[in-house]
C-alpha cells in the first residue's frame, strides 16, 4: 500500500505500540527522541530509506518519532512480509540482528536519560542462533586440535565373502555434551566452508589408516570411501589432494573412494565434471542414500557412478512388505543395467543379507558385517 503524507504529519511517537515499516519513496522524514524535555534529531531519511522497520524484527514499542519534513510518498511494509523471511534466516544471522537491536535499543534508552531495559530472557530463535555459534567455534577447536576421531566401517564384498572395504564416519565427543552425531555437525560444518577442512582431515585419516592396512599386507589392499558434501564439490583442490595424498603415502588412487550423497540438492553440471575428474584418475564415485532424497532417474543416466548405495530405509522395510521389496528389486536390476555396483546399507540381520545375495548385490553394509570402529580395533580382528 502506498501513502501519501503531508509535511509536519507524525508517522508514528516515541512510545506507540509498534506498527508497520515504511519505504520512503519520495519526500524526507526526520526522526527524534526527547531527552530531558527536549527536542533531540537522530536523523533525516530520504528516498530509498527504510523507516520503522525495528519494530518489524523485535516488535517492540517506536523508541523515537517520525515526522514528515515535506510531502512524502510511503510504500507501507506489513510485518508478515518480513516475518516470513525472518523465520527461514539463518538462526546465526538473526541472534546477530536481534542482539544488535537489543542494544542499539538499550543505548537510546540510556541516551534518553532512562533506564537500560532490562535485558530479557532470550527467545528460542537467539538460543539457537547463539547455540550454533557457539558449536561451530568448538567445531573449530576439536579440528585444529585434531580432536576428531575417524571410525570405519566394513562393506562386505558379498560374492568373495570377505570385507572389501570400508566407509569413514567421523565422530566427535564434544567436552561437556558427549558424542556429537554427525548428522548434527556436519550440517552445521556445510552451512560454512569449515566442511573443507573436516573434509581433508577425514582424507588425511583415511589415508594414514590405508597405509596401516598397506603395511599389514593383507591379500587385498581394501578401499576407504570418503563422504563428500556439495559444497566441498565445488572445490577443485579436493580431487587433487586425494592424488597427492594416495601418491605421497604410496597407495593407488583407486584406494579412495567418493561418495556423494543424493539429498543435497545435486548441481548435476558440477557432479558430472567432478565424477570424470575421478575416472581420470582411477577414483571410483558412489551415489549415497539413494531413494531418499531427489532420486532425479532423469540425470541419473548421464551421470557415470561406479557404484549407488541403497538407503537403509529399504533395508528395514524390504522383508516386511512385497512393496517394498519390488521396489528393492528394480533398483537393483536398473542400477546393474547401468554397469554400476549397488552396495544396501543398513544390513542388521541374517534374512536381509541373504536377500542382497540372492538378488546379486555387490556390496552391504551395516551392523551386521560391522559396526563402525577405530583402526586399532579393526586391526585386532582376526583376519
Ligand atoms: P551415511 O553416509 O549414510 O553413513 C551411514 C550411517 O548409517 C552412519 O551413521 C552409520 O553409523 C549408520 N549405520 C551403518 N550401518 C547401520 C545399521 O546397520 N543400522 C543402523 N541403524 N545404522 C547404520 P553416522 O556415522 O551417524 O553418520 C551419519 C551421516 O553423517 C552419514 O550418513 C554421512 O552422511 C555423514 N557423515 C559421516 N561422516 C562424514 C564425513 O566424514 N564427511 C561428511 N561430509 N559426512 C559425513
Ligand atoms: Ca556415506
Ligand atoms: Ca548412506
Amino acid at each position: 500500500m502506498r501513502i501519501s503524507v503531508a509535511a509536519g504529519e507524525t508517522l508514528f511517537r516515541e512510545g506507540d505500540p509498534p506498527g508497520p515499516a515504511y519505504l520512503i519513496e519520495k519526500g524526507a522524514v526526520e526522526i527524534t527522541a526527547t531527552r530531558d524535555g527536549a527536542r533531540m534529531v537522530l536523523g533525516t531519511l530520504g528516498g530509498g530509506d527504510l523507516l520503522g522497520e525495528m519494530a518489524l524484527i523485535d516488535q517492540a514499542p517506536r523508541t523515537a518519532s517520525a515526522t514528515a519534513l515535506e510531502e512524502c510518498a510511503l510504500l507501507v511494509i506489513d510485518r508478515s512480509q518480513i516475518a516470513e523471511r525472518l523465520a527461514q534466516a539463518d538462526p546465526i544471522i538473526r541472534a546477530l540482528l536481534e542482539g544488535q537491536l537489543k542494544r542499539y535499543r538499550g543505548a537510546l534508552a540510556v541516551m534518553q536519560g532512562q533506564a537500560p531495559a532490562e535485558d530479557g530472557a532470550p527467545d528460542a530463535a537467539e538460543l539457537l542462533g547463539i547455540g550454533k555459534i557457539r558449536l561451530e567455534a568448538q567445531l573449530r577447536e576439536a579440528l585444529n586440535q585434531r580432536a576428531l576421531d575417524l571410525r570405519l566401517q566394513p562393506l562386505l564384498d558379498i560374492p568373495r565373502g570377505s570385507v572389501g572395504g570400508y566407509e569413514a564416519l567421523i565422530r566427535w565427543t564434544h567436552p561437556e555434551r558427549g558424542p556429537v552425531s554427525p548428522a548434527e555437525f556436519i550440517a552445521l560444518a556445510e552451512e560454512t566452508s569449515l566442511i573443507v577442512p573436516v573434509g581433508e582431515y577425514v582424507l588425511d585419516g583415511a589415508c594414514s589408516a590405508l597405509t596401516t592396512f598397506h603395511r599389514q599386507g593383507g591379500a587385498q589392499l581394501p578401499f576407504i570411501a570418503i563422504n563428500v558434501s556439495a559444497r566441498q564439490l565445488a572445490e577443485e583442490r579436493l580431487i587433487d589432494r586425494i592424488v597427492a595424498r594416495t601418491e605421497a603415502a604410496g597407495l593407488p588412487h583407486a584406494a579412495v573412494k567418493v561418495e556423494i550423497t543424493e539429498s543435497q540438492a545435486l548441481d548435476y553440471p558440477v557432479v558430472k565434471a567432478v565424477i570424470a575428474r575421478c575416472h581420470e584418475h582411477g577414483i571410483q564415485v558412489a551415489l549415497d542414500d539413494f531413494g531418499t532424497g531427489y532420486s532425479n532417474l532423469g540425470h541419473l543416466h548421464e551421470l557415470g557412478f561406479d557404484t549407488v548405495k541403497v538407503d537403509q530405509s529399504f533395508a528395514r522395510t524390504m522383508l516386511k512388505s512385497p512393496r517394498a521389496m519390488a521396489i528393492v528389486r528394480a533398483i537393483v536390476t536398473m542400477v546393474h543395467d547401468l554397469g554400476a555396483d549397488v552396495v544396501v546399507e543398513g544390513i542388521e540381520t541374517e534374512e536381509q543379507l541373504a536377500v542382497l545375495r540372492e538378488l546379486g548385490c555387490r556390496y552391504a553394509q551395516g551392523y551386521l558385517i560391522g559396526k563402525p570402529q577405530p583402526i586399532e580395533e579393526l586391526l585386532a580382528l582376526p583376519a
